[in-house]
């Protein structure tokens, strides 16, 4: 599909998010999925990057991703983009999925861009009144880098099922004062958040480091294979 750019907005510290218009166009996804998109530059990956949507199917007429902005030709590419201005985009694909079963609590563990698809699914949930308890543990190195804290401070206040914890690895190098949770996301971390870890789903999604650390964490907490989720960013 051909779309054209709505709207360009700055999340956070280095994060943005663009909005491509549907135009009409029907673009059927579910919350967790991501796109495919070729900009017309070179480099070793042909152009093609793929993205989470981190818009939710509720939020109708657009999609949208939300990107770090790395300096990269393509982010420089994409940050140059006029309004109207159209994008080669295929998708949606991917299997990260929200769970279909409510009864357990869905726990999303992510840090710095990971978080998009998390934005996404916490949208929809919070529309749809799903009657499924999320709680969030997502990590940046500074407060500057929290991306959507706005929003999902809103959707808490309206979501009784949604809770949403900050922490900050780095706070020293920040010159915005930080008065909550403090450092990585550890096993600490989770039994102090999560009171039945057995009846939960654990979504993990990130740069594979991260992803990687975060699933060892869970497995030598006893976390079996069948309660975790994950979406690895390859290319960071
Ligand atoms: C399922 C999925 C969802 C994603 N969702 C998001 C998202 O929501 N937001 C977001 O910002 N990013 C997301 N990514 C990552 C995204 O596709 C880019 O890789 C990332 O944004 C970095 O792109 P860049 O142009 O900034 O850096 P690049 O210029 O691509 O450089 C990053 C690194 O990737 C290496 N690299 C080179 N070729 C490849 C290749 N073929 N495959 C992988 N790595 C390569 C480079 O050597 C370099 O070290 C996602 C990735 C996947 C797989």
């Amino acid at each position: 599909m051909e779309l054209p750019l709505i709207e360009i907005k700055q999340e956070s510290l280095d994060v943005k998010s663009f909005k491509f218009g549907l135009n009409g166009t029907s673009f059927n996804f579910k919350p967790g999925q991501y796109i495919i998109m070729k900009l017309d530059v070179i480099d070793e990956r042909n152009g093609v990057r793929m993205f989470s949507l981190s818009s939710s199917p509720t939020e109708t007429g657009y999609i949208m991703i939300s990107t770090k902005m790395t300096g990269s030709n393509f982010k420089k590419k994409l940050e140059s983009m006029n309004i109207g201005d159209k994008v080669d985009i295929r998708g949606p694909f991917g299997r990260f999925l929200l769970q279909e079963d409510h009864s357990k609590t869905a726990v999303m563990l992510t840090g710095g861009i990971g978080i998009t698809p998390f934005r996404d699914m916490i949208k929809f949930a919070t529309d749809k009144k799903l009657n499924l308890k999320i709680i969030l543990l997502y990590s940046n190195k500074m407060p500057e880098e929290i991306s959507f804290g706005k929003e999902f401070d809103e959707w808490q206040r309206i979501n009784p099922n949604l809770k949403v914890v900050y922490t900050v690895t780095r706070p020293e190098e920040s010159k915005m004062k930080w008065e909550g949770v403090k450092g990585r996301i550890d096993a600490a971390m989770m039994k102090n958040n999560v009171k039945d870890m057995e009846n939960s789903i654990f979504y993990v999604c990130g740069p594979p480091a991260m992803v990687d650390a975060m699933v060892t964490t869970l497995k030598n907490m006893g976390v079996s294979d069948n309660n975790i989720k994950i979406e690895r960013f390859t290319g960071y």
